[in-house]
């Protein structure tokens, strides 16, 4: 049985020429141009809930526009699988986890199993993060050029974790970063691209929706949309600091009485700790008619999300590690000021515009305050925001990226691989 095709609508790259401009759209295709009906596999380890499936729907669709035949498969992994790739996650972004014996025979059997289910050649084949990328090592004579892209903050990462990675990823044509912080020093590859990730203005999650929609699907969910909104959108994962957002939340209520915190948090089919995470926040959270807890289980999906950052005041990102962060870009795109740990790829995504970079409890809750307070700065921040999102966290920017490094590997050309979005663009 092949690998699960994931189904994709069909996208019109000219669609995103009034937005991300014309001279974009046609940069795009005279890239695509050359790599016609090239086949791309992209692969990861969910359709749902994390950035990696929030990303990969448009690129794989644009890419298919823009005349490439691109798809998007999935691995199926169980629950012990994950937990070993959860350990992976965690270690990689620093955590005190080994990977012991077991663990590393676990993974290796299950990747196995994904051999046993790959098909067909490709040109170019992208595999995304830790949970498939033991495959190149385990399919070396299959062809096309091949492509590890890691999502990760690996600024800190578990050198442990990293060593039992590292071999894998080695077998690789190329390896794409976030940011250049995230590269280990150890790592030997023949290509090494620096691309940030990036949103869709257009889909369900970030399109314009009008103000009173926004407005009835926030009151439905129990905001009143006439009070101040804190936010926070994200998995429900130790890394984002759930706790920390509804202690700042706390701290803001003494000062602003009638601020309500939203906290939504979606489940990935990927992510074994959900559940656990969610349960303690929920407790943590006790009564409190104006905080409200929200899961993708409720019926919050993208359209949702997207109200509920349109009507939120201030978007708050207080996590301890970072990728890169979604949601950051999101908030912005919508003009919402965001209040973020500096950590990983939040700094470049703020830049000295969109909001506030806070180290703790207590920055996060003075800049929340002073944001509160201030509807001008809210304003300036989100409009200074959203112009940075439209210069480098867009679709496009992140597709010219991609056929950039294809077109690198294909006619050996390292000088076409994409290096982040200080140079180059
Ligand atoms: N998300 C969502 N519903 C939720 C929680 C998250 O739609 O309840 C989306 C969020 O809008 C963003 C993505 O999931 O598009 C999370 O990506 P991010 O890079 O912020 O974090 P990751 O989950 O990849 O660590």
């Amino acid at each position: 049985m092949p690998l699960e095709i994931v189904h994709l609508p069909p996208l019109s790259l000219d669609a995103y020429a009034p937005i991300a401009g014309d001279e974009a759209v046609a940069e795009i295709r005279s890239l695509a141009e050359p790599l016609r009906d090239a086949r791309v596999l992209h692969v990861n380890a969910t359709k749902f809930g994390g950035g990696v499936a929030e990303i990969l729907p448009t690129l794989t669709g644009l890419m298919r526009d823009a005349g490439l035949d691109a798809e998007w498969r999935i691995v199926p992994g169980d629950d012990a699988f994950y937990n070993v790739t959860k350990n992976m996650h965690n270690g990689l972004q620093g955590a005190p986890v080994t990977i012991d014996a077991a663990m590393q025979e676990a993974f290796m059997r299950t990747s196995d199993r994904f051999r046993q289910e790959w098909e067909s050649e490709y040109d170019f084949v992208v595999i995304h993060d830790p949970q498939p990328a033991a495959m190149r090592a385990l399919l070396p004579q299959a062809g096309g050029h091949w492509i590890w892209r890691c999502h990760i903050d690996l600024t800190t990462a578990n050198q442990q974790v990293w060593g039992f990675l590292r071999p894998m990823v080695e077998a690789y044509d190329a390896a794409i970063f976030t940011m250049p912080d995230y590269v280990q020093p150890d790592l030997r590859i023949g290509m090494l691209a620096i691309i940030p990730p990036s949103i869709d203005p257009l889909s369900p999650k970030n399109a314009m929706i009008d103000p009173a929609l926004s407005e009835s699907i926030v009151y439905r969910f129990g905001i009143d949309p006439h009070r101040p909104l804190l936010l926070q959108v994200s998995r429900f994962d130790p890394w984002k600091d759930p706790k920390g957002v509804i202690d700042v939340y706390r701290r803001v209520k003494k000062e602003i009485p009638d601020v309500q915190l939203a906290l939504i948090g979606s489940m990935a089919t990927d992510d074994p700790e959900g559940w656990t995470i969610y349960k303690d926040v929920l407790r943590y959270a006790a009564i409190d008619e104006d905080l409200v807890l929200l899961t993708n289980l409720d019926g919050v999906g993208s359209v949702e999300v997207n109200a509920f950052q349109r009507a939120s005041e201030v978007v708050l990102q207080k996590s301890l590690r970072e990728g890169f962060g979604l949601t950051v870009s999101e908030a912005l795109w919508k003009g919402i000021p965001v209040v973020a740990g500096r950590v990983g790829g939040i700094p470049m995504q703020l830049g000295t515009t969109g909001g506030r970079l806070v180290d703790n409890i207590d920055e996060a809750t003075e800049a929340s305050l002073d944001l509160l307070r201030d509807a001008g700065l809210r304003s300036s921040l989100g409009q200074g925001g959203r112009e940075r999102v439209r210069r480098y966290f867009l679709s496009t920017r992140n597709l010219r990226d991609y056929l950039a490094l294809f077109t690198a590997l294909r006619d050996d050309r390292p000088e076409l691989v994409p290096q982040g979005i200080s140079s180059g663009h």
